[in-house]
């Protein structure tokens, strides 16, 4: 017996931003401008600049990196140079808890450019020094939530943001060493802020409208110094004096026609902390791999993954989506590097939205165009939907969940008039993997 197409089990819609501080709104100010005045002073850094070519004035933007978690863009998925075996899920950014970033991305960030290309390794920096500038922001340091957070880290002129005349410290003479200093570098960054979040928090609070404070923009430069010494400390460990010889390569392939044709392919080390993303043309390298034998994983975005041995990656050719077109990352749930508990690309529901199950990551989507949303093989009990976004992150974000029993298997469904983006939703108690083989969402023609 057909059951009406659109029979909504539950229909939620609310504004996280009610609930609690959205993410976007947790930005200190002049990130970009405090790693341009960071790069300024670095001794090495035309040397680097070499290096890292047209990357090299990127990294002022890749310095956002980790507020750009979870958004979907044309080039690259911000979350693939944030999450991996070493940090499965994302770490906030405020103190105490950003303290736990600085070890896991510093060791990532040496990887990256002992072992990846130029464009990959600036990203990875560009995730690790956004944690050191937030750590420096008199709101993060302290830390300090709502009206006043916001006043304590934009009342500054970030294009006065600069140390010219400082000279970069080296933080150790080694891995060991520099992790060490860089930790004790980081705790007097954060007692240096904090101390002028508490000095200046009565005035500021005071004040009617925006007045930009020195003491904020002293911050800021604090701030920089501090991302100054971490690259100067970077590159004088791990910056390839000449462009390293591979020591694993190839080139993926994949259909024409898919999605996001700027969009290249990451390639995974199973077992192993190591990725990188290919160009555009679908090459990629690894030097310096300790090793080898390894089992080497490839997916992009809109077509199928593959694992192939080490010895045969050179030539990788991903075959379309099922079904094709799926805008599912991680579609046919094969694909599992990232951690034990789930397939890359999906995460337990927060508990915050009263759903139990799994939700895939953002997935671009036009508002009112028709989709069709299902799963392969739903154990019984199991439910499955959509949750329709207006934007990833940004504040007063519209959000609906829309839930159907798995009776049916796929339904069509135009995306709500505010959508941006959508998540598919898994709703069971099992391990994703026990309760659908596969799921998809795909514009229906
Ligand atoms: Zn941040």
């Amino acid at each position: 017996m057909q059951t009406p197409r659109y029979s909504f089990l539950l229909v939620l819609m609310f504004l996280p931003a009610l609930c609690a501080p959205p993410p976007a709104a947790l930005a200190w100010g002049p990130h970009s401008e405090i790693t341009r005045a960071a790069q300024e002073v670095l001794p090495e850094r035309e040397k680097v600049a070499a290096y890292f070519g047209s990357e090299w004035r990127r990294l002022q933007d890749y310095s956002l990196m980790p507020d750009w978690r979870n958004s979907v863009r044309e080039d690259f998925f911000p979350n693939d140079f944030l999450l991996w075996p070493g940090v499965p899920a994302h770490i906030q950014h405020m103190m105490p808890e950003v303290a736990a970033t600085y070890e896991p991305y510093f060791r990532r960030a040496l990887q990256a450019l002992r072992t990846e290309t130029p464009p990959n390794a600036a990203r990875w920096i560009g995730s690790l020094i956004h944690y050191v500038e937030d750590s420096g922001a008199p709101c993060h340091a302290t830390p300090i939530k709502g009206e006043m957070h916001k006043r304590l880290e934009n009342w500054l002129d970030g294009k006065a943001v600069s140390v010219t005349g400082y000279q970069p410290q080296l933080l150790g003479k080694d891995d060991v060493s520099a992790l060490r200093g860089l930790l004790e570098r980081m705790k007097r960054l954060v007692a240096f802020s904090k101390q002028r979040a508490e000095d200046i928090y009565a005035k500021v609070e005071a004040l009617q409208q925006r007045e930009d404070q020195p003491v904020i923009l002293d911050c800021a430069n604090e701030s920089a110094r501090a991302v100054a010494d971490v690259l100067h400390t970077l590159f004088t460990r791990a910056l390839p004096a000449t462009p390293s010889k591979p020591s694993l390569a190839g080139r993926v392939t994949w259909p024409a026609n898919v999605p996001f044709s700027k969009q290249p392919a990451k390639v995974m080390l199973l077992g192993t902390g190591y990725c990188t993303l290919t160009d555009t043309n679908g090459a990629w390298s690894f030097s310096k791999l300790p090793g080898k034998n390894y089992r080497v994983a490839v997916e992009r975005y809109g077509v199928g993954s593959a694992i192939v041995k080490g010895g045969d990656c050179a030539a990788v050719t991903l075959s379309p989506a099922n079904p094709p077109g799926n805008l599912v990352r991680n579609g046919d749930l094969k694909l599992r590097w990232l951690a034990a508990s789930a397939p890359d690309f999906w995460t337990a529901i927060p508990a915050s939205q009263k759903l139990k199950g799994w939700e895939s990551d953002n997935i671009r989507v036009r508002s009112n165009v028709v989709y069709r949303i299902g799963v392969a093989d739903p154990q019984s009990g199991v439910r499955y939907g959509v949750r329709w976004r207006s934007s990833t992150s940004a504040p007063k974000t519209v959000s609906t969940n829309i839930v159907w029993s798995a009776d049916i298997a796929e339904r069509e469904l135009p995306a709500a008039s505010f959508a941006a983006t959508a998540q598919l939703l898994i709703l069971t108690d099992k391990p994703l993997t026990n309760a659908v083989r596969r799921a998809w969402l795909v514009p229906a023609q």
